[in-house]
């Protein structure tokens, strides 16, 4: 007795319906690919001589605590300075987490091996905090001199970035960005220098420096 309850199929249909099967599911991925790349945590970098590297990166962070997310700064090289931003982001000691490298600015040091123990305790705290995915934006302020003063090696700094959480985006700031650093990012902005009151004798000050 033939099976009534079911259509019969030929085996070219079947195929034809196989392949597709196949074709739907192939771009349900590839949308799924795209949204992930698309949502996934970005790094960005902030170089040259202009000014506006730190600037700008602190700028981003009070978009992401509009956000309510939470922000986590390491800033390397600045040490103990009190500073506008530090200030402020104590306001938000719930959300903020900022880290210095504690130091001081290495000409005040002198101290090379001193300063290779911090940036390594900076760069280990920079990376717990990119990988936990607590942080909706981390900022690495300055770890381009870190790397320039060869502290830290650009290989180690790329992996470390690499594990960032899928949803963590991160900023690193500084002059002289390495190029395979540039290479990594998502998004590279170059700050030009045109003036700058430093040139007229002006010394930096509170509000606009720090
Ligand atoms: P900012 O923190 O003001 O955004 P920045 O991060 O772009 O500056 P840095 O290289 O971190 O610049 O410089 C730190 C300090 O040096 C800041 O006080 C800044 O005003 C000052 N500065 C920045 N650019 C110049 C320049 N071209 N000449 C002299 N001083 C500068
Ligand atoms: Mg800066």
């Amino acid at each position: 007795m033939t099976d009534t309850t079911k259509p019969e199929i030929s085996p070219e249909e079947a195929e034809a319906h196989k392949a597709e099967m196949k074709a739907q599911q192939e771009e349900h991925r590839a949308k799924m690919r795209e949204k992930e790349k698309a949502d996934r945590g970005l790094l960005l970098v902030n170089t040259g001589d202009g000014k506006g590297k730190s600037t700008a990166a602190f700028g981003t962070v009070i978009r992401a605590l509009g956000w309510g997310w939470k922000v986590g700064i390491v800033q390397y090289i600045k040490g103990t300075w009190k500073t506008g931003e530090k200030e402020f982001f104590k306001r938000f000691d719930d959300l903020v987490t900022m880290k210095a490298m504690g130091d001081g600015f290495t000409w005040d040091t002198q101290d090379k091996e001193q300063d290779i123990k911090s940036a390594r305790k900076a760069w280990e705290e920079s990376k717990t905090m990119m990988s936990s995915g607590e942080y909706g934006l981390v900022v690495l302020d300055e770890l381009n001199i870190v790397l320039r003063n060869h502290y830290l090696s650009v290989d180690e700094v790329l992996e470390g970035l690499a594990t960032r959480h899928v949803d963590t985006d991160v900023i690193v700031t500084g002059r002289t960005a390495p190029q395979e650093l540039m290479d990594a990012a998502d998004l590279v902005t170059e700050m030009t220098m045109i003036k700058h009151p430093f040139e007229a004798g002006i010394q930096a000050k509170p509000g606009i420096d720090y």
